[in-house]
């Protein structure tokens, strides 16, 4: 066994080639002590060596579930945190490279959250009216928010469960970081735009009037994924124009105009599941992350499907790109060799009080 952790700087320069005999060799010496989860947006390269694959809820079950005691997450910050909070306690989580984050979970922070809690406070009574609820792209401090404020988690695929959840306990949410999500999700459950206002985390009162918090049943927090933003209503038009037969899917994180052009709205594991059930010789404009559509087209190309991605110009998620081959090898030697590095460990009272929020969702879903 060697005495020190193997540096980062040792891979830099291996070509991925010879990364991907390392990451192979290592994986083999670890065996089932070790687990690769694969986020259905991470890239070819690294995604291949995933032993499970999904989105990141269901991958911190499973790895939770599994008899691993390293979980290594190929995803971003957030969905390690998730790995942990929701892991055994002798399982360590890890991200293999620290800087691969998610832009829209940058956009809310605790500081921040408080603050509006704090100002919503002095026009409600905000403990029995307002329930906080925080989408599953949040670090594990704002989970732990909602925790202690009676709050809840939620993911792409049980936002409107989520949501009625809690309207049966307060009249009003507050919901972030991602107002698309907030909105898309509103309006399909009958919320009119108008009673689902956006909290500009910048301005004094979210830039709002006093009415507008009195009369909203949503407040929104004004976040989004820079990926998702990039899908535009015109490429919807722009494309049926030389197709029209084609059946649009659009992530919830979209936009609302683009979601209302579109002929299905779900998340990662929705879109997947429609595009696979679908009658062969279909075609499908996709607007989620680039690496998940063009594996979809590679996988049905065979069935005469035809997958195209939203956005003219490349849209991939270029934190979780962070992750490549060489960072993988490093953690997977490193583990090989009886090091641990890049672990993730949320606080011990943020983990009760995130389980808690994530509780309430795994119930109420
Ligand atoms: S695609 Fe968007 S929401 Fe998803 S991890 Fe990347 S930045 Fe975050």
């Amino acid at each position: 066994m060697i005495s020190s952790a193997l540096p980062i700087h040792d891979y830099a320069l291996l070509d991925d080639a010879e990364c991907e005999a390392r990451i192979v060799a290592a994986k083999a010496k670890l065996g089932k002590r070790c687990i690769v989860l694969g986020h259905h947006y991470q890239r070819d390269e690294v995604f291949k060596h995933a032993d499970i694959f999904g989105d990141s809820l269901k991958l911190s079950r499973e790895a939770a579930q599994s008899e691993a005691e390293y979980i290594v997450f190929c995803g971003v910050h957030f969905m390690a945190e998730v790995a942990d909070i929701l892991s055994r306690p002798e399982q360590i989580a890890i991200l293999p490279d620290m800087a691969a984050g998610c832009s829209m979970a940058d956009m809310a922070n605790k500081i921040k959250v408080q603050q509006c809690w704090d100002e919503l406070a002095q026009i409600l009574d905000v403990e029995s009216t307002v329930t906080p609820v925080t989408y599953i792209n949040s670090a594990a401090d704002l989970k732990a928010f909602c925790g202690q404020h009676g709050g809840i988690v939620c993911t792409s695929s049980n936002a409107e469960k989520i949501l009625n959840w809690s309207f049966a306990k307060r009249e009003k949410v507050l919901f972030f970081p991602d107002q698309h999500l907030g909105r898309n999700t509103g309006y399909r459950m009958g919320i009119p735009l108008e009673q689902m206002v956006t909290w500009d985390f910048n301005k004094p009162m979210g830039g709002l009037s006093e009415q507008q918090i009195r009369d909203a049943k949503i407040i929104l927090w004004k976040g989004y994924c820079s990926v998702h933003q990039a899908f535009q209503p015109e490429q919807i038009d722009n494309f049926k124009q030389k197709h029209p037969e084609t059946i649009v899917i659009s992530h919830p994180e979209a936009c609302f105009e683009v979601c209302q052009k579109s002929d299905y709205i779900g998340s990662t594991e929705m879109i997947l599941k429609i595009v696979r059930e679908a009658a062969a010789n279909t075609r499908w404009l996709v607007a989620t992350e680039l690496n998940l559509v063009n594996r979809l087209n590679q996988e049905f190309s065979d069935q005469g499907k035809h997958v195209h991605f939203m956005a003219p110009t490349l849209s991939m998620c270029s934190t979780m790109f962070r992750t490549d081959p060489q960072h993988l090898a490093w953690v997977l030697e490193n583990l090989a060799a009886g090091h641990v590095v890049n672990q993730v460990s949320v606080p011990a009272e943020q983990v009760v009080l995130a389980k808690k929020a994530l509780d309430n969702m795994l119930l109420a879903s």
